[in-house]
């Protein structure tokens, strides 16, 4: 267990808790079928499962089994998140790196790549193009430089803020970029960012050193691997972890994804507010061949067990994945995904018809518009969600969350999931999209008890469409 790092301080909580050779040893053997129910029990009542139990999960390869985990994946996904889907879209701020990693088309030995940072004057034209399109959330997303320090960051965040379209601003800012120290997440976070998003790539000690040459800053894996629980101490409101997906072992990495759930569980109360799972794709001068590519079968069974395993926490699928997996992947366990997306600097406001992979770290495989996705959920019966409301009144932290408080879902989220809907068919949609949501509202609302609440609801659904209200909320 390491305590060794090159750069300064870590959390109260920082040491190295992954265990390589207790979790390979968990993965070995077959599943006893009546472990693998009663298991699948606990999660259905909605108990976080331990390492070890989710061990058991992932050895359950028989058909029957995985389809039973599939179905319980299902069932947990629309008691605890009912059927709504956050929307968001990626904007990527620089491509400057000093780090080399092997799979990304950022990294620093990659002459093919076009290295680009946004003015403030382009990142404004870049939200303006994302705001006419109807986006709300947005992470940005940096490479690893001196050149984005911590109050480069911030005023970035403070950029896209300060940005408006008629009604419409973002409203909330998430950050996917390197570990800072306390002090540089102190800086970050008073820029109001949402939650801070870092994925450690592979848990797997080897893996990790092979695919992160020596000598460079995230080589480190101690440093990164605390980033999360120094975001906390710092004043994080959330944090989200994730797994780059086909660098090793997927089963080995959906542990250490819960094990270290459970690590800032333990040691700060709450657990990481989302999990990202995405998969290796190609990218511009990366030619990094993994045996651990993970096959769509297996892909889906990543998705049910982290569900089953920690229900009460997001799940984001990204436009990593193509349209049809994702809308197969979103019924067992995903609560979040981006929409419209696109990854080259500067393609919001100067979209390309083809994509530019120099111009961007690695290929998307769903390139569909906001609006199409939207229209795809409607008709899948989901409810496609704007809503910003728990983060700006406060409503964050374990006592918020949305399991904490009976009737959380029913009360705040479908709610706010409708009116931010409302919001969306009447500034942004085309007429087909605008009929088919109404209607979905419509359902939603015939499902809500009689009750003022629900009369509230339909008030201020009444005054977005009518009265020319926006940004209202429970
Ligand atoms: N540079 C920061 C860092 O490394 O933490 C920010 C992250 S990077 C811009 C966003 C994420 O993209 C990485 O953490 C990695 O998981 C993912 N990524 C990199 N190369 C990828 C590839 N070829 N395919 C899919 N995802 C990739
Ligand atoms: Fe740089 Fe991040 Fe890409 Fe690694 S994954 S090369 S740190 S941008």
């Amino acid at each position: 267990m390491s305590q060794l790092t090159t750069f300064g301080r870590l959390s109260e909580s920082g040491y190295d808790f992954v265990d390589d050779a207790y979790l390979e040893s968990l993965l070995v053997g077959p599943a006893d079928p009546v472990e693998v129910r009663d298991i699948i029990g606990k999660s259905l009542a909605k108990q976080p499962l331990s390492v070890e139990e989710t061990a058991v999960l992932i050895r359950a390869a028989d058909p029957q089994l995985v389809e039973e985990i599939f179905a319980a994946a299902r069932q947990l996904k629309e008691q605890v998140y009912g059927n709504r889907i956050v929307l968001f879209a990626p904007l990527y701020i620089g491509s400057l790196c000093v780090n080399d990693c092997v799979y990304c088309g950022f990294r620093r030995s990659n002459r093919q790549a076009v290295r680009l940072t946004l003015s403030p004057e382009a990142i404004q034209a870049e939200v303006q193009a994302l705001l006419s399109r109807g986006h709300k959330r947005l992470i940005l997303v940096f490479g690893e430089h001196p050149r984005y320090s911590p109050e480069f960051i911030a005023e970035c965040v403070r950029a896209v803020y300060s940005q408006s379209l008629g009604y419409s601003r973002i409203r909330r800012v998430n950050i996917n970029a390197a570990p800072l120290d306390h002090d540089g997440f102190r800086v970050v976070k008073s820029a109001g960012i949402g939650t801070y998003q870092i994925f450690h790539e592979t848990y797997h000690h080897a893996t990790y050193a092979k695919v992160h040459p020596p000598g460079t800053r995230k080589a480190d894996y101690l440093w990164r691997l605390d980033a999360p629980a120094r975001a906390i101490e710092a004043g994080a409101d959330d944090v989200g972890i994730g797994v780059l997906f086909g660098l090793y072992d997927w089963r080995f990495e959906v542990l250490a994804l819960v094990a270290h759930a459970r690590h800032l569980f333990q040691h700060y109360g709450i657990g990481p507010h989302t999990i990202s799972f995405p998969r290796l794709r190609p990218a511009c001068g990366v030619d990094y061949k993994s045996p651990y590519r993970v096959p769509d079968e297996d892909f889906k069974r990543v998705v049910a067990i982290l569900r089953l395993a920690v229900p009460y926490t997001g799940l984001i699928l990204t436009a990593r994945e193509p349209a049809a997996l994702r809308r197969e992947l979103l019924g067992f366990g995903v609560s979040q995904i981006d929409a419209g997306s696109r990854i080259e600097l500067g393609g919001y406001s100067h979209t390309p018809a083809k994509q530019e992979l120099e111009r961007e770290q690695f290929q998307l495989g769903d390139l569909r518009s906001l609006e199409e996705v939207i229209y795809e959920l409607l008709s899948d019966g989901y409810i496609p969600s704007f809503c910003t409301a728990c983060y700006r009144v406060g409503r964050t932290g374990q006592q918020f969350m949305e399991f904490a408080i009976p009737g959380f879902i029913r009360n705040f989220c479908t709610p706010n999931a409708l009116l931010t809907l409302m919001e969306y068919l009447v500034d942004f949609a085309s007429e087909e999209t605008r009929t088919l949501g109404k209607q979905r509202i419509a359902e939603e609302l015939a499902k809500l008890p009689e009750n003022s609440r629900k009369a509230r609801l339909i008030d201020r659904l009444e005054k977005i469409e009518h009265a020319g209200q926006r940004d209202v909320y429970f």
